[in-house]
Parts: structure tokens; sequence; C-alpha cells
């Protein structure tokens, strides 16, 4: 028996990493879900999900993987893929954080497949899936997991490492199979508030001494590695521990934000990533601090009340969205547990509210103050220019009196910088390293094992610590 690794995606694409470990009936799946690339969404605006055939036209267009022996019969059915019922192994996936791109498709799994994820990850799912901007999961199968407490499937052992404590927490995972030890480390930020935990993570790993180590390279990309190093040679990135300039620490983009809105005479708006519980944390603390009322729109403000156990402030978007919701248990629950905040309490008064505006209730700003108002775009969609979205969410205001600002660009805050990257890799020197997550992943050099990138649903064996196509 031997230990079999496939990557399956996500080796040049922002997100979207999955891979397998399988060991005799055991099969390990690492993250399920799919990279974030708007411009290429089958499902624009037109063409509609189909109900009995969601999953099979999700295989067919590449939006989830084509693996064998993880959709149920009924739902892979004349596809030439061994469904659930019909293979031999069993499967676990592990997700590591609740961002899309790491966690999508894991409602289309069959039920035999076991999903590992973090209670506070769960808890922030299940209010998505309450007020319907869920995936479809349905937690029959699911488990927790905690930091540091290893898991033992088969002969796999997995241990958890905290990255991130707030919000919907981040782990890495530490494998350890009969033939090795593997660490992946999902999501990898090292200047962020609890950077603490990632050099923490860095230390175990060190000791570990892993054989293979799969590690997010986001930053190596021309945008933001240029910002650092105008030609984008990675020869020249050199390890180092410290914050480069020009880029400042998540505390430094806290203290910029707080600035800002101590400076505005109007009302604020921000639109944010609504799983981003510790922003919206942040966004209540500088409104307190600040004389300001925070108010979320309903969906969002239903996750801050299961989440953090407060009656929020509720600003309901005029939208079809809520009077087809009133009836709805979540609705109702969130209404009994939480403050009203009108539109004429704002006009009244702007200069003492900041107001969450997603994308969609985008066309709220007509009705609410604009004079010497501000929009902070707050890593919400449309997060760039990469998505066609972004053009539009300008065009639109342009049209009203709101400044636009930001200080967020989600490359640049949530994966780590590439020189710290960098350091984090030298430092735990494995002998192999795939680069992962990344338009750039041959950017990231190791310093005495292989750069090693495996070729998309090809299975290797993992014999004497190396990879041998099978
Ligand atoms: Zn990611």
């Amino acid at each position: 028996m031997i230990t079999e690794f496939t990557m399956y995606s996500g080796l040049h694409t922002i997100g979207g990493v999955i891979f397998s470990l399988t060991y005799e009936k055991e099969r390990l799946l690492f993250e399920f879900g799919t990279s974030y690339d708007p411009a290429c969404d089958i499902y624009d605006r037109y063409v509609e999900v189909r109900k009995k055939n969601r999953i099979r036209d999700a295989i067919k267009i590449g939006a989830t993987p084509r693996i064998d022996g993880i959709y149920s019969k009924k739902d892979c059915d004349g596809m030439e893929l061994l469904s659930a019922e019909e293979s031999d192994l069993h499967t676990t996936v592990f997700v590591s954080h609740l961002h899309l791109d790491h966690m999508s498709c894991i409602g289309m799994l069959d039920k035999s497949v076991d999903v590992y994820m973090n209670p506070s990850a769960q808890c922030l799912l299940r209010a998505l899936e309450e007020t319907g901007e869920g995936i479809g999961y349905q937690f029959e199968n699911v488990h927790d997991f905690e930091a540091e407490k290893p898991i033992q499937i088969g002969a796999f052992t997995i241990t958890p490492i905290l990255a991130k404590s707030s919000s919907f927490k981040d782990f890495s995972f530490l494998i350890k199979t009969p033939d090795g030890t593997i660490h992946y480390t999902g999501d990898l930020i090292l200047h962020h508030l609890e950077s603490e935990n990632t050099w923490h993570e860095m230390e175990l790993v060190k000791q570990a001494k892993p054989d293979i180590l799969l590690c997010d390279a986001t930053a190596f990309m021309d945008s933001v590695l240029s910002l650092m190093i105008p030609d984008c040679d990675p020869k020249k990135i050199k390890a180092s521990k410290e914050i480069p300039t020009p880029m400042i620490s998540e505390k430094e983009m806290h203290q910029q934000m707080h600035d800002t809105l101590s400076q505005q005479k109007g009302l604020c708006v921000f639109n944010f990533y609504q799983r981003e519980m510790l922003l919206a944390d942040w966004f209540i603390k500088h409104s307190e601090q600040l004389g300001r009322i925070c108010a979320f729109e309903p969906d969002t403000a239903y996750m801050v009340y299961k989440f953090f156990h407060i009656k929020p402030n509720v600003y309901i978007p005029d939208s079809f969205r809520y009077t087809e919701n009133h009836e709805k248990p979540w609705f109702k629950e969130l209404l009994q547990n939480s403050q009203i905040i009108t539109l004429e309490m704002i006009i009244k008064d702007p200069s003492h509210y900041l107001i969450q505006n997603s994308y969609r209730h985008i066309l709220e700003l007509f009705s609410l103050p604009d004079t010497d108002a501000t929009y902070l775009h707050a890593e919400g969609t449309p997060i760039g220019k990469f998505d066609p979205a972004y053009d539009n969410l300008h065009k639109i205001l342009k049209k009203t009196n709101f400044n636009y600002t930001t200080f967020f660009c989600s490359t640049y805050f949530g994966h780590g910088y590439p020189c710290m990257v960098k350091y984090f890799v030298d430092e735990i020197d494995p002998p192999i390293l795939i680069p992962c997550h990344s338009y750039n992943p041959e950017r990231l050099l190791p310093n005495n094992g292989i750069q090693f990138l495996p070729e998309l649903n090809q299975t290797y064996l993992f014999k004497n610590g190396k990879l041998i196509k099978k």
C-alpha cells in the first residue's frame, strides 16, 4: 500500500485548490470550492440553473470537479463517472475556512462523504443557508474540528492549525500518512492582526519536517508583486519577516479606516464581504468610537445577531427581497431581536450613521442623503476590475454625490506578501514545494528543495519522499 496524491484544481488560479490523498480505502480531499472568476461565469444573468441537472451541469462546465465516488448516482448518472454508491473508497473533505473558493461545492457531495468544518464556520454557514445566501448545504455529514486536536482517519492523522481565531476562523492542515508528512497552508496571511498564530504554525510545521508543502502564493501575481518589485523578477524576492514597503499591516489599515471615517461630515456607507464577521465587528467598533450608528442590511444583520449574540441595527433597503422574506422565520426572528433604522432617521441626521450597502442594493444610494457622503468599498463584490460589475458600480456612483474610497484589496490583505511567504517557506525548507492558489505559482522559489507543479488530475505515488507518476 502506498499514499497517492492527486491535484484537481487551484494551481494556476486564485482559489479553488482541491487535492486528494488516498491510502487503502480512505481518501481525503482538501477543500471543495471553485476559483473566483466572475468574467468566466457561465451563469451570467441570463442562463438559469436547472433543477434536476444542477450537479450534472456543474460537473460539465467545471463548476465542481470531475472526481469519481463523491456524487450520488442520481446526480451523476450518464456522466462516465463512478457514483458514491459504486465506489469502494470512503471520502472525507476538509474545509480550511468559509471563503467560497474553499467550500462552494460541498452542497453537491453525496451524503456518504464526510465534511470537516470548524464550529464557527458552521454557525455562519447555517445563517447563510437560512437567509437564502448559502450553497444548498444540508449539514447531514458535517463534523467539527478544533485547533491542534489531531483527527485519525484510517492511516491518516490530520492536525488542523489555527491561523485566525476571529470570524469564521482560518486553519491550515498538517497531514501524516504512512509514507510521509504534508502541510497545506490554506490561505496564508502573515501581516494580519493575529499573525503570531501563523508564525506559530511555521514553528510547528518546521518541527514536523514535512516532505511536501502546499503553499498559497496569491500575492506573487503581477498586480501585487510589482508594487514591491517593479520587474516582478522572482529571484529578487528576499525572505523577510518584515512588512515590505509600500504595503501595510491589517492594523494600519484599520487605523487608516478609522482616520478616514473620523474626517467625514456626511453619511458613510460601506460594502463588504458579509461573511467577514471580523470586519462587521470593526465597523461596529469604529461607529461607537466616532459617535455613529452602524446598521446592516437584514441578511448580514441576521449573521451578526447569530454570531455575536447582540441586537444589531438594521436598515431595510427598498427591495422585493425583503417584502417576500417578511414571513420567513429568520426575518421574523431578526425583527424581534434588532433595532430598525429608517431612511427618515438617516435623512434627519446623516453624519450619525454608517450603513451597509451591498452591490445588489446600490440603487439605495439614490434615496440616501449624499451631501458630503462617502462610499467605502471594503472587499464587497464586485471586488475589482476583473469583475465586469466593477465598471457598473462606478457608473452608478457617478450619478450620485457619494465619494468613493477604499483601503482594501483582497489580494493585498487576504494573502501573505511575497517576501514574508518566502520567509515562511525558507524556514520550513521542504524537500518538495507546491506553490498554488496563484496566477504565478512558479515565482515562489524554494531554497534547497524542488519546486513541483503537478499535472492536474494526474495521480502520483508518494514514495520515499518523492512524487512519482502512477
Ligand atoms: Zn482562498
